[in-house]
């Protein structure tokens, strides 16, 4: 048949194969990143103006537009609304950055391990990605230095805080040193934070853009871990060069945002409401975070390392006698457990093998032991082959 050339790049996506095989309710799913059932905020739909069933701007709602901004400038980024573009999802922000510098070939930076959906779509695209390895404290500012010497990156794409699939949060002094990096080589940062509110100590680090001082940026957020992913908002805040370009393939794509689920989430942003919410967001999970931290030091202590998340929704972890593990996906929810590899999480598999992601938000924690159990037997009845 003759699809694009393109096609021939996409690949399925592994974890919504397994999603959709842990739809049984009998399985213990440690796979997606989906925020816990029980804390999806009852949301009303009462005052939904008639008028939003019309069509809107594609920039976005105007004062969820205000909202997003006040919400960055309190963070330290400099920006108005007039910079703001309301997503469908986070995701689409990536899209749209993808579409804006991608052709085939074109070099971008990732962190090793990165997004997984992230990574499809810019390899979809066309791109060549180039990993530079994180550290607990993260990026490994050397390799970085060393990578911008020798390539020209269109972008660098981070996640600096509680990254997916890592859970790593850049240091203070790394977060200078790449805003540094990125003006130093002109490369455009785009970060991605849809974390961020989901922290559980009280060590808040500034968005790397509000350090940058030359160079072009793209900080993406959403209301999907928060709020209701279901709603499908997030956002963009881009430098002003970039902005034009962006709301252009924003209205190409899809028009608009879906007023609807804009209306509900300026129901929520900036009001104290939110913040509560967010506050009783931070208390569950950080309770499932050190439930399941007791869990793993009973059932992983002997098997792998890891470093325990001060945020996000995930634990990764590294095998200490390393084997490919997807190999272990079947056996696994033949046991009724589902957990998500970690090879994909790199743009190069087969030289990552032996790490896993574990999503701890999401199954009941009286589940979590009899879970990490038979994940464990898996592993090593797979090692012992
Ligand atoms: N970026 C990262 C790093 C993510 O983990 C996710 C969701 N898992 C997204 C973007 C997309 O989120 P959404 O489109 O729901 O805003």
């Amino acid at each position: 048949m003759a699809f694009s050339e393109r096609v021939t790049r996409l690949k399925s996506s592994l974890i919504r194969e397994i999603l959709a095989a842990a739809q049984r309710p009998e399985v213990m799913s440690f796979a997606g990143g989906l925020p816990a059932q029980e804390m999806l905020p009852r949301v009303e739909w009462d005052a939904l103006p008639v008028n939003l069933g019309q069509y809107g701007t594609s920039e976005g709602e105007p004062e969820l537009r205000e909202a997003i901004a006040a919400q960055a400038r309190a963070l330290g980024v400099e920006c108005d609304a007039s910079q703001v573009l309301v997503t469908a999802g986070s995701q689409q922000a990536l899209d749209l950055a993808a579409k804006l510098y991608i052709d085939q070939d074109t070099q971008v930076l990732l962190e090793g391990p990165s997004y997984l959906a992230a990574l499809q779509s810019f390899q979809f695209f066309g791109a060549d990605c180039l990993t530079v390895p994180l550290t607990a404290e993260g990026m490994d500012i050397e390799a970085l230095r060393q990578c911008l010497e020798t390539n020209k990156p269109a972008f660098a794409y981070l996640i600096p805080t509680f990254q997916n699939p890592s859970g790593v949060r850049y240091t203070e002094a790394c977060r200078d040193q790449v805003a540094a990096l990125m003006d130093e080589f002109s490369v455009t940062l785009i970060e991605d934070e849809p974390y961020r509110e989901l922290i559980f100590d009280d060590a808040p680090a500034t968005p790397i853009v509000s350090r940058l001082k030359r160079t072009s940026w793209i900080y993406t957020g959403t209301v999907s871990k928060t709020l209701l992913p279901g709603l499908r908002v997030g956002y963009l805040i881009a430098s002003l060069d970039l902005y034009p370009y962006l709301l252009r393939l924003k209205q190409a794509a899809d028009l608009h945002t879906n007023r609807i689920g804009q209306w509900q989430a300026l129901q929520w942003v900036g009001t104290p409401r939110y913040q509560a919410h967010i506050q009783e967001l931070r208390n569950f999970y950080r309770a499932r975070r050190d439930a399941f931290q007791a869990a793993l030091v009973r059932h992983f202590g002997e098997l792998a390392d890891w470093n325990q998340p001060q945020g996000g929704l995930f634990f990764w972890l590294t095998l200490r006698q390393p084997i490919d593990t997807r190999l272990l996906l079947e056996p696994a929810l033949a046991q009724d457990v589902a957990f998500m590899p970690g090879e994909p999480f790199f743009s190069d598999p087969e030289g990552n093998l032996g790490r896993l992601r574990l999503n701890f938000s999401h199954v009941a924690p009286e589940r979590v032991d009899e879970g990490l159990s038979r994940l464990a037997s898996v592993i090593k009845a797979a090692q012992a082959l």
